[in-house]
């Protein structure tokens, strides 16, 4: 698929009124499984809802059902749900017009200024705020839920810890940070981030385990906790890059490491309240490494993320009962 830019997103979408949605975009939302497709969805007694044009709502349609029961009864009971496009999506916290959510998620992606997302799309700071935490929480879940990992037989991992957010003040006191436990292989830059509370072995071992394949040489500075790595199925190379760039030995260095935790701290923000934001600012930046890595389109992939996040046809999800409104009818 030819990749995404804010032109070709209003182009899709393709009219001068922001409210309905085009038949592009209306298809393209689908693919990205963010609005259900004909005969996909049901209603709570199992007939499909028909999507029709609504000039009254948000986005130009709504999800009906106008299903009658069999003939002959004395009492026809005409089924007539009515449920949002925007019902259990993406899009169901927002009625800001869908082209703006869409452009708004691809400023986001490209990490444009707040102030000149607010100003190009006329939408207010406390939005932008709000949407920018939905984005990063579709990044997040969506980043775990492909649980990758790194290296295996040939490939060198380096790995290491490093402190995001500290902060020193004149006075020589300063804020606490956050150790981010990480990993790079070497050639590709596939990588891995994880904040960490305590940094014993146990912890440092199980990170090890869930994000590096075994057989993988890693190598790492002369920490005595890394000792344990033999016994797990992997080749330990060791480095103190803080005596020597270079291992004399071996030749190992740990620069490609030193690189991941500039580029990471660059792409952060200056504060970090708290471990949660960390994690999800941390998977934005593992997600933007992965689209670019393995060359996709980052818009799209975020979307499938998205639609696989907040899925209408999710069993989770249950119609409320105020979407809900059957009429008795007499024939
Ligand atoms: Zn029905």
């Amino acid at each position: 698929m030819a990749s995404f830019n804010l032109r070709k997103i209003y182009k899709m979408f393709d009219n001068e009124n922001e409210t309905k949605i085009s038949a592009d975009a209306l298809e393209q939302l689908q693919q990205w499984q963010l609005i259900p497709r004909e005969g996909q969805y049901l209603c709570a007694q199992g007939h499909a809802l028909r999507l029709l044009p609504s000039s009254a709502k948000l986005d130009g349609f709504i999800w009906r059902c106008h299903q009658k029961s069999a003939k002959g009864k004395r009492k026809a009971r005409t089924c007539s749900v009515q449920i949002s496009i925007r019902k259990n999506t993406f899009f169901y916290r927002s009625k800001l017009p869908m082209v703006k959510l869409i452009a708004f998620s691809y400023l986001w992606i490209k990490n444009v200024p707040q102030d000149f997302i607010t100003e190009e799309l006329s939408i207010s700071l406390r939005t932008a705020i709000e949407w920018s935490n939905c984005c990063r929480e579709v990044v997040y879940t969506g980043m775990n839920r492909i649980g990758y990992q790194i290296g295996g037989a040939g490939s060198v991992v380096e790995i290491g810890e490093s402190e995001f957010g500290r902060r020193k003040y004149d006075s020589g006191r300063g804020v606490e940070g956050q150790w981010v436990f990480g990993g790079v292989e070497r050639g590709t830059n596939r990588c891995f981030l994880v904040p960490v509370e305590q940094r014993d072995k146990e912890t440092l071992l199980a990170v090890i385990k869930r994000w590096i394949l075994p057989h993988t040489t890693i190598v790492s500075d002369f920490w005595k906790e890394y000792h344990c790595l033999r016994d797990e199925g992997y080749v330990h190379l060791k480095q103190n890059h803080s005596i020597n760039f270079k291992n004399p030995q071996t030749q190992e260095h740990t620069n490609t490491i030193e690189e991941l935790w500039r580029h990471a701290k660059l792409s952060m923000p200056q504060h970090h309240r708290n471990k949660k934001v960390l994690s999800e600012h941390l998977a934005k930046f593992l997600f933007t490494r992965h689209c670019k890595l393995a060359d996709l389109d980052a818009l799209n992939v975020f979307f499938e993320m998205a639609g696989l996040s907040y899925n209408p046809l999710s069993p989770y999800l249950d119609i409320r009962e105020d979407d809900i409104k059957e009429e008795l009818k007499e024939e």
